[in-house]
């Protein structure tokens, strides 16, 4: 280097290139263009048509609607262009127990009182069912929904809800947005990742039609083969699959066989589960599976007899690594979306880490240079998140009381890890969970799990005892009341959807 010349590592950052138009390219593409704007970040965006993306991925979670509120997106608008629907939560069948179901929903159980969170409570007197307290629960399998009201004496402003959308139109919605926004998109296969000698940054990426791309940063949205932050730069992965076998899923969508319910189903079977998505135009079905159990000519037939409407094409089958790459920062790139890590999809929760992965880049943007600090501290927290995703989906397996396949007796007779370990024990012991403040499932998510799942505490916090029965079991009589006429008043979902976010023209009010 001549003397004056600054290294990669100090030259600002005015530039991006994304490798990848998938959901998680294009999720990049629309904040960072929205964010910095084209005079402040170049931003450039490289897609194959040849390669594809993986074209599933239709369920979230509610931090999406904050996403779509920043990128200025009309959620009707976004519904109509996804065929998207309502999601309230997950209905988890056969999990437990063959033949048991139960729900895990958005939104709280009843109400805390005398600050001590509600199921404490409800685990003192067992006072009605549980899922009884949840607005959402009753909402979602009456097939109803409404967005929540703004006026917070209502019950009606406690609904908390997700979207279900076609990921290939939702990704178009993204790119739209992103080439208003300044962004370059590029059609082409990068056919080589070409490395500086001197730091061993990324310095250009060569397409196979002779262009070549250069950027101060890139961003790894190439899906699973992690194309720079693996294949050029060997970051390393770290495997989970000890911990969720899954390895394998099938995809077919079917005709809808009648209105869209608000809320995605996932049915446990003999090596795994199958998820059922409501779309306007077509549902989404799936079947992930772990290959150590079961083979793929079995796991398609389970599938195709648990479908409830017409096949629309043939299954799709994919494979992967359930794990995380050993950095999701390395040097200039940045690994989103697959390229980055997978979790199964059993709590929907693949976009939603992009989601993070972006927001988390931008509070750390190297604009001024590439600081090791910054890019440690971004690995740390990327880290943490998927790492309790990745508990909280352990949990579904670790805790079912199943023993039918040899399948489901190995994964409750695995070690977990001792994070999650202590946290059962916790539970099981006196009801309590102790969640750091970022934490993305809240107490209703691991209660709705646990005592779904059959993990029921020997006893309860005992600052519960506050409150004289003779006033607690009334206070809890009235919040099902209230939840209750709750549910009734709500429209229902396939009618929210005609009216306010039909992809059929002339089905719209106003
Ligand atoms: C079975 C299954 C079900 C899922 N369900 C859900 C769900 O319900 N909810 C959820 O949140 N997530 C879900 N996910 C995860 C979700 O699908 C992904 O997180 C999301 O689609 C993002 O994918 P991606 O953009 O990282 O990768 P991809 O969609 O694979 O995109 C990769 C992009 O890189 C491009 N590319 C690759 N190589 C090259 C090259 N050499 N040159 C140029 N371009 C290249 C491709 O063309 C493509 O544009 C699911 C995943 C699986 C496997």
């Amino acid at each position: 280097m001549r003397r004056g010349e600054r290294s990669m590592q100090d030259k600002p950052v005015t530039s991006v290139v994304i490798a990848g138009g998938g959901t998680a390219g294009w999720m990049a593409a629309a904040t960072l263009s929205r964010n910095f704007g084209p005079d402040a970040l170049k931003v450039t965006l490289v897609e194959s048509a040849e390669i594809g993306t993986v074209g599933v991925g239709e369920a979230t979670i509610p931090p999406i609607l904050q996403l779509n509120a920043q990128l200025g997106i009309d959620e009707d608008d976004l519904l109509r262009r996804t065929q998207g629907t309502y999601k309230l939560g997950i209905e988890f069948v056969d999990w437990g127990r063959q033949g048991s179901r139960y729900f895990h929903p958005f939104g709280s159980y009843g109400a805390d009182l005398g600050g001590v969170a509600f199921h404490h409570h409800w685990l003192r007197t067992r006072e009605g069912a549980l899922a009884d307290y949840s607005l959402n629960t009753g909402a979602a399998l009456a097939g109803k929904f409404d967005r929540p009201t703004e006026d917070p004496r209502s019950v009606l402003s406690k609904l908390s809800y997700a979207l279900h959308f076609d990921a290939t139109l939702y990704a178009a919605l993204l790119r739209e947005r992103s080439l208003e926004q300044g962004v370059e998109a590029v059609e082409g296969r990068i056919a080589r990742v070409v490395l500086d000698q001197l730091s061993g940054h990324v310095d250009r990426l060569d397409l196979a039609d002779g262009r070549t791309l250069r950027a101060d940063l890139y961003i790894d949205c190439t899906g699973f083969r992690g194309l720079l932050i693996e294949q050029a730069l060997n970051t390393g992965y770290e495997d989970w699959s000890h911990w969720l076998p899954m390895d394998r899923a099938l995809a077919v969508p079917t005709a809808p066989a009648g209105p869209p319910l608000p809320y995605t189903r996932s049915t446990a079977d003999a090596a795994g589960w199958r998820w059922r998505i409501p779309l306007q135009h077509r549902v989404g079905n799936g079947h992930v599976y772990s290959s150590a159990f079961t083979d793929e000519a079995a796991a398609t037939e389970a599938l195709v007899a648990g479908l409830d409407g017409q096949m629309l094409a043939a299954p799709r089958a994919l494979s992967f690594t359930t794990g995380r790459r050993r950095k999701m920062w390395n040097r200039n790139v940045v690994a989103l979306g697959l390229a980055g890590g997978f979790v199964e999809p059993l709590e929907s929760t693949s976009i939603h880490l992009i989601q993070r992965g972006v927001v988390t880049l931008m509070s750390l943007f190297p604009a001024g240079g590439f600081v090791q600090a910054e890019i440690d501290c971004y690995n740390r927290l990327m880290q943490a998140e998927m790492e309790e995703v990745r508990d909280f989906v352990i949990l579904h397996y670790k805790q079912s009381l199943r023993d039918d396949t040899p399948f489901w007796r190995a994964v409750q007779a695995m070690s977990v890890p001792d994070s999650l370990a202590e946290r059962m024990a916790i539970f099981a012991h006196c009801g309590r969970l102790l969640l750091g403040p970022g934490e993305l499932f809240r107490e209703p998510s691991w209660v709705a799990v646990m005592l779904g799942q059959g993990l029921v505490p020997q006893g309860y916090d005992p600052l519960a005892n506050g409150i004289p029965e003779s006033d607690l079991r009334p206070a809890l009589q009235r919040m099902r009341a209230v939840i209750g006429r709750g549910v009734e008043a709500l429209p229902s979902h396939a009618a929210f959807l005609r009216e306010r976010s039909s992809a059929e023209p002339g089905e719209r009010a106003g």
